[in-house]
């Protein structure tokens, strides 16, 4: 029995033609036209199924705000901007950003707006909360269709989102790891028949020596190739902050999120959100290779440091009532803090630009 409506047409594409790669499962599960996750809802917030930095403080988007305004100026402050966000959920990050940029208005009338998303439903959330700015703005499937010109990116959790590969690691090679129907006829993990030609030669140096069964996992779409090329040629810089890890390393990071609790990610298809962990060095490797100058990466917490959080969270404490002020500190707590369940050290930011910005905001060695 298929648990949802999404699991019955997986089952049947599978009986049709064969097990599918992990990938394709993802891409299924997240954006199926009718039945994918963030085809059909809005998963943010407590009633949610999870929470991200922009919707726990408004001074993360403020922060990144300013982080744009900065990055303006190095970039000699162009008189037309492209401001991209890719991902951009509820929309919150942006009216917080926009908000703080105010007290750069020749940058906030240089802007506008670029929305890649791919979610109807989000989008018409973004159209409502961004509804009453003062700046131009379109929204795009991709990121491709941006129009050329100098850029800014942000991005916050969006490439968790975008569908893995996986391998697994066998005596005489790598082989892609499908989703299948076992003997009992429920999905199940598995692998492929064929070993993955030359695979050894694609995976880095630091994995050809992984044991048997190890998991690599590394995403098909050139995302970070079409940022680090563009800004390396057209000028600007992006700022893209998300869970991972900083070194390539093997392990099968692939995690099914429901009502803030993990779940099988073979459970319920198109009603949880599915993520896997972002491989930075991957991603500095293939932005760098197009010529784009890379920053980081750094944790989180660091970042926010970097651009005044604690003295941005003070000014709000002094202006808010007493009730307002705990919340404020166990927000900001929960952006910088080092615990599992808190995002100061889980989440790693990275900088990419065209060299001739020179150095980046927030990255530089010591606090400002
Ligand atoms: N940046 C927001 C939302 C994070 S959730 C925040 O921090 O609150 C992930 C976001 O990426 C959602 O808006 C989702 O619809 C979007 N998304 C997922 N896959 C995408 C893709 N392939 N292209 C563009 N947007 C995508």
């Amino acid at each position: 029995m298929a648990s949802t409506p999404l699991e019955a047409e997986i089952r049947r594409r599978i009986m049709l033609a064969g097990p599918m790669p992990v990938r394709q499962f993802m891409t299924l599960c997240l954006s199926h036209p009718e039945h994918g996750y963030y085809t059909t809802r809005d998963p943010l917030g407590r009633d949610g199924d999870f929470i991200t930095s922009p919707e726990i403080s408004q001074v993360f988007g403020e922060l990144l705000g300013l982080w744009a305004a900065s990055a303006w100026h190095r970039m000699g402050q162009p008189e037309n901007v492209r401001l991209v966000e890719l991902g951009p959920g509820r929309g919150t990050m942006m009216l917080d950003a926009l908000r703080a940029a105010q007290v750069v208005p020749a940058f906030r009338s240089a802007i506008v707006l670029h929305l890649v998303e791919i979610s109807p439903a989000l989008r018409e959330r973004q159209r409502q909360a961004l509804a009453t700015l003062d700046v131009p703005m379109l929204w795009h499937e991709t990121f491709d269709e941006v129009p050329d010109g100098p850029a800014i990116v942000l991005a916050n959790e969006m490439f968790d989102a975008l569908p893995v590969n996986q391998a697994i690691k066998q005596f005489n090679g790598w082989y892609e790891r499908v989703v299948e129907l076992n003997s009992e006829g429920n999905l199940a993990f598995g692998m492929a028949n064929e070993v993955i030609p030359l695979f050894d030669q694609l995976v880095p140096a630091s994995l050809r020596d992984a044991p048997i069964g190890a998991i690599y996992e590394w995403r098909a779409d050139n995302l970070p190739l079409a940022i680090g090329r563009r800004l390396a040629h057209q000028g600007g810089a992006a700022l893209v902050i998300d869970y991972g890890h900083v070194e390539s390393a093997p392990g099968d990071t692939l995690q099914a999120v429901g009502s803030h609790a993990f779940v099988n990610p073979l459970e319920s298809p198109g009603q949880v959100d599915l993520t896997a962990h972002v491989d930075f060095q991957q991603f500095a490797s293939a932005a760098e290779s197009m010529g784009a100058r890379v920053h980081g990466p750094i944790e989180q917490g660091k970042l926010l440091r970097n651009l005044g959080i604690e003295k941005r969270a003070a000014t709000l404490r002094a202006a808010a009532p007493p009730n307002k002020a705990a919340e404020i500190d166990s927000a900001v707590k929960r952006l910088l803090g080092e615990g599992p369940t808190e995002m100061g050290k889980l989440f790693k930011a990275i900088g990419i630009a065209s060299p001739a910005v020179g150095k980046l905001p927030g990255f530089e060695p010591e606090p400002q």
